[in-house]
């Protein structure tokens, strides 16, 4: 049997990250930058207010108080996107908005409270001191900072700045695209009638959310019965655009087990010594890397995070992939099978875990309200409650 390192490396070894591309901004949450971002320019990239108010020199106004106004001609208004460079003269002021260009030859912006709001001649009962509500140009960004660095996540903020400094595209790793292909006689789609024997198919969008969730992109294939011929047709005409698939199920030990038998000559199945998730195969179908996972949804669930989320995560630049680990203090007393590693669904409360639902690989409605995984190592076989056990954080 091969340990869970071992399979894990194999499964690394296939997955290949994409050549950076320059996506559309509004494209790229959450991906990591490919390259540096260097500001092509400064930012503000014109002195402008920081207020709505009245642009002046600020000796013109440095006798102003609240019982010895100073009254002045508003020699122009200048509103947030007024394109023409205009010039104050000493004795005058402008009524300028919040962003809009500074003057040549003022100093200050005097805050609108601090006068009668006036258009014609304004009254002003505040000095301002040089450079009092002014935004400088270059005071956020001077052009020709790195701003952004590769490897760093892209967040809602530093779309922010890109578009500030009027970039259209940021430089990517683009994300890995997924093929999910669940295998099966026995499904049936979700919202249709069932008939005797007959179960839902649940693996691929389950799959198909934890590979988005990883931050790559899913498509689901038709789920194949188990024919050899209708599940090679299905991947041929549906992993033509994919970075890697994954299938369930079709892997063990039974007499109709599709996906072994269709490719036993590209795919290495082995058996590893984790429970759940013990049947697993790995390899390449055209060139494309395939991963085929146990059909049973726990297995499933739990082989995608064991073997596939921090490889498909690495991929995209993530340099720190892998679900956060800690330890935390078992509640109670569990059990675990010599010589396999076994992952237990686990509900984490502060530093205290305590298992959650049965360790057989179908009960899904455990897996769905656990928060993380326990990590039982091979050679345990009994944990008492109180000792400190190995959690990856599913939050
Ligand atoms: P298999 O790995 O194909 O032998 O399947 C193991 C168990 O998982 C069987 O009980 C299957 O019915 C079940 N199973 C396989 N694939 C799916 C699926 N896509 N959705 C729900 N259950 C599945
Ligand atoms: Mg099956």
């Amino acid at each position: 049997m091969r340990t869970v390192e071992e399979h894990q490396k194999v499964v690394a070894g296939l997955i290949k990250a994409r050549a950076p591309q320059d996506l559309p901004l509004n494209d790229t949450l959450r991906m990591v930058l490919a390259a540096d971002v260097v500001a092509p320019l400064s930012l503000p990239g014109f002195d402008n207010s920081a207020m709505d108010g009245y642009a002046v020199v600020a000796d013109d106004v440095a006798s102003a108080t609240e019982d010895t106004p100073v009254r002045l001609p508003v020699a122009e208004d200048i509103p947030a996107g007024r394109t023409d460079l205009l010039t104050l003269q000493p004795g005058t002021v402008h009524r300028i908005m919040t962003g809009a260009p500074l003057p040549s030859g003022a100093t200050a912006v005097v805050p609108v409270e601090a006068t009668d709001g006036a258009t014609d001649t304004v009254t002003i009962r505040a000095a301002a001191r040089a450079g009092q509500h002014v935004r400088r140009a270059g005071e956020d960004v001077t052009a020709g900072t790195t701003v952004l660095h590769a490897g760093q996540v892209i967040t809602p903020a530093a779309l922010g700045l890109a578009a500030a400094l009027g970039l259209a595209t940021l430089p990517v790793l683009p994300p890995q695209r997924v093929m999910v292909m669940s295998t099966g006689t026995e499904l049936v789609a979700p919202g249709t009638e069932l008939q005797p024997g007959q179960i839902y198919e649940s693996n691929a969008v389950m799959l198909a959310a934890a590979v988005r969730d990883a931050g790559a992109q899913a498509t689901i294939a038709p789920m194949s019965a188990d024919d050899v011929d209708a599940f090679r047709a299905g991947l041929a005409a549906h992993a033509t655009d994919a970075d890697l698939i994954i299938t369930t199920g079709g892997v063990s030990a039974g007499a109709y087990e599709v996906v072994k038998d269709s490719l036993s000559d590209q795919v290495e199945f082995v058996k590893v010594a984790m429970q759940p998730g013990m049947p697993q195969g790995a390899g390449t179908v055209d060139g494309v890397p395939i991963i085929t996972l146990p059909g049973n949804p726990v297995s499933a669930l739990v082989s995608f995070e064991v073997f596939v989320r921090s490889p498909l995560r690495a991929a995209m630049g993530h340099a720190a992939p892998d679900r956060p680990q800690r330890t935390a203090q078992l509640t109670e007393d569990l059990t675990s099978p010599r010589g396999k590693r076994q992952f237990r669904r686990g509900v984490l409360t502060g530093d205290s875990v305590s298992s959650y639902g049965p360790p057989a690989s179908h009960h899904l409605r455990w897996l769905a309200s656990a928060n993380c995984l326990l990590e039982i190592a091979e050679d345990i076989t009994e944990l008492t409650a109180g000792s400190t056990v190995p959690v990856w954080d599913l939050t």
